[in-house]
Order: structure tokens, then sequence, then C-alpha cells
């Protein structure tokens, strides 16, 4: 239906426009009866809904009614399967329209920055690419049910310690290329109703009142269309935020954020057009919303119980496989040791925390599994401390000794990691180390499966032969594991995140969590792969890394076009076979290197993924569209994304450090970037430009046998002189001989080099 929120809004008063902006309560947001506009409801997600009927908090302690719990995002990147997490979504769309939620309070898209935030578990990827095209399919499965999701946190919300108050300073082409294109595509591609900003301040500014970020980027040059609703208690100054962009403000402030606009408008310092404004997004989502409401809604426990499964199977992912430990033997003994494996860690702390329809217990569910084998138990250690209780680990090591193989259930505990603080080391508790040691020492056949929602150093893999990192695998991770330890499907979750052999190795180790109130990106664009690339540091787990129980060959790499222009398009297809023993799925990676640039650039980034199931000796041919943006770098003179004219190297591989076939595209630009000559250019700048050199050249003939510049126009000039004049300024010419040169000469010289610089632009654009 049309409705006309223009009338609407001339039918409200100012108080009523002012109420709208704020919410009810915690978890709903304001209606106006006599309007008829309704109140509605929003929840906790990303990865299940915390409805709470009772008492409400933002920090996961009270209860909420009982929802999936699917794997947490972490979990969801690693499945790399764009399709799968939107059904996902769905799951979660027909949950909200069954509890009458209008909006998801999700998906999350911030940048892993650090191993250490607390809150990576709710996040995607280290790589802006990867994390806004699953954020995209997050958002797209859910809205399919009507239902609305909120985007979050933006931005530059990467640590847990002092989030309310820290300042984070990041350039502006790193902020545009890593921690802004992370939520980019996510907008575009997935229209989100709402983005919730951010507690912390980004360069100097809060998130809430920054209007850069919230009106600029988001909606003038994004174009979302939805409402901006303040993370919950991120409103620093309510008038300023709403000029900024910031449409609502949860939860409410007493009436206080109200009044304050209400004055605001009085006293004439905040037009009613702004307000209107603000006004109309929120009723255009609210009455979408209503639009879109299935009554008497329900869903199928079962149905999405067993979804959770099947991401949770390829949400884990096999780092090692050493002897082909994997898949068990069904026959013979097997030792399942570590207190996680009947009382799993399955999700992470803090807002996000559901409370799941059911919860498989990861034994129970191995036994049923291994129905031809005897399968025994042992705690291993005390979930509670990281005391090491003798004990516990002499009755571990007696399991083991009488087991053909042992199964380690190890990680991090939930007072390990959790939103609103960081960890401050990479290490899993002492009493799951020595466990894994002991164990080791009279089982050669141990393997480790992780519990965790962020990476952990592992002193202790080469003693171990299998290890599987199951994430933190939501209510169904039971099934999954014992389907994967088993062989019932094949591993196909590849890492979204770079897992460092040492906190220290990790690019942010020197800036995070910053001093006092502020944290600096001083590592720039070079966060997660980008890094130990550039760096030559080998990492544990490389960023893309994931084995199979199968093994898959690429062949055949075929790029349809040569030289593009930055207008247009190129196909890449590559061949992937099936060459192992078993089904199995892979996730193919496309890189993209710029061989030459002025820029410093990353030795290559992921520009696309395909996910892939091939059947025993199966071939297929995947293809990728690439266009301008997978060539381009954000340019901060012009204020957008630009392509050096030159050669891009594409590269097509199993992860980042494994690229299996490489090809080349010669891309042009058709935007000439006009960088005007002035006094302080370099002579070398100029000399490098084939076009303006001469004019430069002509003048320094005047120069020859004056001061510094003698030998200059000489071609038989020494290297070093030559090297010397490259750094010197144009005004160094009137500098140093001001009788031969005087200013006026220099400024028409400069004159003539501008404008041969826009003729030059010109044709390039013809
Ligand atoms: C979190 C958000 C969450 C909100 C409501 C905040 O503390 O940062 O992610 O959606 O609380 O619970």
């Amino acid at each position: 239906m049309e409705r006309n929120f223009k009338q609407l809004i001339e039918e409200m008063t100012l108080e009523e426009k002012a109420s709208l902006c704020s919410g009810l309560d915690f978890w709903h947001l304001k209606g106006i009866e006599r309007l008829g506009i309704p109140s509605l409801m929003v929840t906790d997600g990303p990865h299940g809904l915390r409805k709470q009927s009772l008492s409400a908090d933002h920090l996961g302690i009270y209860d909420s009614i009982p929802a999936t719990c699917f794997p947490s995002a972490v979990g969801l990147a690693s499945t790399w399967n764009k399709s799968l997490i939107e059904k996902v979504g769905a799951a979660l769309g027909e949950e909200c329209q069954a509890e009458d939620i209008a909006v998801l309070l999700g998906p999350g898209a911030n940048i892993k920055r650090s191993p250490l935030c607390g809150r990576n578990f709710e996040y995607f990827s280290e790589d802006p690419y990867l994390s806004s095209e699953l954020a995209a399919s997050h958002i797209q499965g859910v809205q399919s049910q009507g239902i609305g999701t909120s985007l979050k946190h933006f931005a530059a919300n990467n640590q847990e310690h002092r989030r309310m108050s820290v300042d984070a300073i990041v350039d502006e082409r790193t902020l545009r290329e890593i921690y802004l294109a992370s939520f980019e595509n996510a907008v575009k591609k997935g229209q989100p109703w709402t983005v919730m900003c951010s507690y912390n301040k980004v360069n100097g500014e809060y998130a809430s009142e920054n209007k850069t970020l919230l009106t600029d980027i988001l909606k003038d040059e994004w174009g979302f269309e939805g409402f901006v609703v303040s993370d919950w208690g991120a409103v620093n100054e309510r008038v300023k935020g709403l000029e900024a962009g910031l449409e609502l403000e949860m939860p409410p402030s007493h009436g206080l954020g109200d009044k304050q606009i209400i004055q605001a408008v009085l006293d004439g310092k905040l037009s009613v057009e702004t307000l209107d404004k603000a006004v109309e997004r929120l009723l255009k989502i609210i009455f979408k919303v209503v639009e879109n409401k299935k009554e008497n809604a329900t869903y199928d426990q079962e149905v999405h119980h067993q979804l959770a499964r099947e991401v949770a199977r390829e949400s884990m992912v096999l780092l090692k496989n050493e002897d082909r430990i994997l898949p068990l033997k069904t026959e013979g003994t097997i030792a399942v040791i570590g207190e996680f494996a009947k009382t799993p860690r399955y999700q992470g702390g803090g807002s996000s925390h559901v409370n799941p329809t059911r919860l498989e217990n990861i034994f129970e569910e191995i036994q049923k599994a291994a129905s031809a084998s005897t399968v025994m138990y042992a705690q291993g250690y005390d979930l509670k401390s990281d005391e090491i209780d003798e004990k516990l680990l002499a009755e571990a090591r007696e399991a083991a000794i009488q087991s053909e193989a042992a199964v380690l259930f190890v990680g991090l505990p939930d007072r390990y990691e959790s939103e609103g603080y960081d960890r401050e080391h990479l290490r899993i508790p002492a009493n799951h180390q020595i466990l894994i040691e002991a164990v080791a020492e009279v089982q050669p056949n141990v393997v480790v499966v992780l519990s965790n929602g962020a990476p952990v150093e592992m002193p202790w893999l080469g003693k171990v032969k299998g290890l599987l990192e199951a994430y933190l695998g939501g209510q169904a991770l039971g099934g999954a594991i014992a389907d994967l330890l088993f062989g019932v499907v094949s591993p196909s979750g590849k890492l979204a995140e770079t897992f460092p052999k040492e906190l220290r190795h990790n690019p942010s180790y020197l800036n995070f969590p910053g001093e006092g109130d502020k944290v600096e990106y001083k590592e720039g664009l070079f966060v997660g792969y980008r890094y130990y690339d550039a760096k030559g540091i080998e990492p544990l787990f490389p960023f893309g890394y994931g084995l199979s129980y199968t093994s898959f060959d690429y062949t055949n790499l075929k790029i349809d076009k040569a030289e593009i222009d930055d207008t247009e398009t190129v196909e890449i297809s590559v061949t992937v076979k099936n060459t192992g023993e078993a089904a199995g799925k892979e996730i193919v990676q496309l890189y993209v290197r710029d061989m030459e640039s002025t820029v410093i650039r990353p030795e290559k980034e992921l520009k696309s993924f395909e996910k892939i199931e091939l059947q025993l000796g199966e071939e297929k041919e995947v293809k990728f569209i690439l266009d301008k943006r997978a060539f381009a770098y954000y340019n901060v003179d012009i204020q957008d994304w630009h392509v050096e004219s030159g050669v891009f190297e594409i590269l097509v591989g199993k992860s980042s450090a494994e690229i299996l076939l490489t090809g080349s595209i010669q891309v042009n630009s058709t935007v000439a970037v006009k960088k005007l000559v002035h006094r302080n250019t370099t002579m070398g700048d100029v000399l490098t430009n084939p076009v303006l050199s001469p004019i430069l050249l002509e003048a320094l003939e005047n120069l020859k046998g004056v001061g510094p510049f003698a030998m200059a126009a000489d071609p038989d000039a020494d290297e070093m002189f030559q090297a010397f004049m490259k750094f010197m300024p144009l005004r160094a010419l009137a500098t140093f001989s001001p009788d031969k040169f005087s200013e006026a000469m220099l400024d028409s010289l400069i004159e003539k080099l501008n404008h041969q610089t826009e003729e030059l632009r010109q044709t390039e654009l013809r």
C-alpha cells in the first residue's frame, strides 16, 4: 500500500515527532495510537533470537524465550557459503515472525583487527570483501521473511576495551578500503532496514554523531534507505546525533533525548525539516514491518535444528590430519576426553546469547555415530578453573591408554572471551594444555577438537595428529562434530581469519588496544593476511586454509579478455575436479595483485570466491566476474575508487597461501587523475612524466653552468646528480639561481606544466 508519509508527519505534533526518535523501553519502539502507528519490538541476534519477556538487559544476563542457536558468525563465515547463510537468515526471519519481532539486531560486520577482540566470534572476517558478502547474504535471508536487520556496529568498533569511549584513529584510505568496505556491500547489496552505529569515536567524533559516516557515506553515497539506531547507550549528544543522521535512540533516555530535540526545534537550533526527515525514515520501516507481518506464523523447531546441524558441519575447519587419522574408524575403542564433550561451549557471551531450543551433547552424539566401537569418557579438567587436577589427568591418561585413539575437547571457556572485554593473550587454559600433552605421551593417535570464538596459540600442535577447529557451533554442534569425525561428510570449512603462531606476529600487536581512550590503527591497510603476506611471516594457519577428506585439482584458468577499460567487466573461469576418495565441497578463492603501483598496495586481496560441491571424480567449471572495484584502491585526492592503468595478476587457489593458477590482465583507467603541479612538486615527479619532462628540460637548458644545475640538462650527467635533483622542488630553480631564473619565470613554468596536464587529461578522457 502506498502511504503518504508526508501527510502523516503533517498531522503530528512536535512532541509526537520527537517521541518517535527514541524507544518506548529496552526493546520496543514507540507507537502513536491515534495515528495508527504501532509500537514494534526489536531483539538481539545475530545467530538466534534473544527475546526477553521479563527483565531486559544487553549483556545476556537475563533469560530469553527458546530459539534456535545457529553457529556464531565466526562459524558462519568459515562456511564461505552464501546460500547457506541466506538460509540461516531466512530461518531466523521465520522465528522473528513467529515471535512478533520486527527487527533482528545483526549481523555484525566489523573487521577482526586483532584476535584478542572479545567479540570476534560475532564478526565474520579479517577481510572486508568476505565479511561484506556474507553479511549481505545474512541480511537478504532475514529480510526475505519480512523482518528487518540491523547491520552493526558502524563503524571501526574493533575492540571491546573502552568500547564506549575509545577513539579509533584510522587514516582515510584504510577506513575506506578495510573498515568501511566491510559494511559497504552489505549495505548496497543487502539494503538492511536499519544500521546500528557503534559506541566508539572514529577520528575524534562519536560514531553516533558522525555526519560523514551516518549521512554522507552511508545514506548519500551508499544509498542506505532505512534508519540508523544507536547501539544501546551510544548516544552522547542527542541533537547533534539527530543532525548527523542518527534517527533512533535506544534504549530511551527516560524522555531526556526527546525533550532536547523539542527544545532545539523551539530554539531554532534544529530545523523541523531535519526532524521530519528522520521521522519519515522511521515511519517507512515501521510500516514496512506492518505490511510484511505474517499473522499466526509458526516455525518447525526440528527443521531449524537440522539446518543448524548442516551449517555447523560446514562451519568447522579441519586444520591438521597427519597419517589421515580422520575420519576415525568406527570399530575399536575411542577415548573422548574433556569436559566440553558433555558441557559444550557452543556460543559466545554477551548480548548475542541465545536460549537454545535444545542442546546436543557431543559425547552422546559420538556414541551414536560410533555404534560398533566402545566410547570411553574422561573429564580431563575442571571447566570452572584453570587449576591442574592430577586425579582428572590420571583418569584421562588411563582412558587414552585403553583406546585406539583419543579425541580431546579443549578450547576457551566462556569466561575467556565475551562481549565487553578483550583477551590479553592467545593461550588456552593451562589445564587444557597439560591435558593434551599428558594424553599425547601415552597415546600416539590424538585428535584435538577446539571450541573457541577466535584464534589460539598452539605450542602443542606437533604432539597431535588431528585438529578440528569447531569454533562455536551452535546447538547442533554435537551431531556435526560426530558427522565430521566419522566421515559422514567431508570437512569443507576454511578459515576466514589468520591464526598467528604468536600474538606478537599480529599486525595490530603494537597498537592494541591503544593508550587511554585512543587507539591508532597504525598498521593501516595491512590487516590479517595482507600483513603476513607483505612481511613474509609464516602464520600458524593462513587465511582461507582448511583441509578435506578428499582432494581437488585446479586446471584451465581462462580470462576472457586480455585488456579491459575500468568500465568493463572480465570473466574468469577455472576447472576444479574432485580427485580424491570422497565427495566433498571446495572453496575456490580468487585474489588480485596490482603488479605496479604508485601507491602502497597489499600483495594481493581477495576479490571473489565460490563454494562448490563435487562427487567422486566430478569436475565443474567455476566462473567469476570482476569489475572495476576488484582492481581499484581508494584515492583520497579524488575521493573515489580509482584504478591505476596497468597489469594485474589474477591468482586462483585453495587459500591465501596456496595459489595454484595465475594469469594476468591489463586494466585501463577511464578516469584521469589530475595532479596539479605546484612550487613544491619535485623535479623527479615532473621528469618521470613523459609529456611534462620536455618542458622542464627546456627550462633547465637555460641554467646550464649555473650553481647546482650545472649538469642538469647534460645527458651524461652522473647518476648521483640526477638522483639528488629528483627530490628537489621546482621552487629550488629560483632559490639557487635567482639571476637566471626569476620567480616570474617559475610561475610561468608552473602554468605551462599545468596547461599541459589539463590537455593530457582531456585527451585521456576522450
Ligand atoms: C551491543 C549490541 C546489542 C545491544 C542490545 C549492545 O551492548 O553492543 O550488539 O545489539 O547491546 O543488546
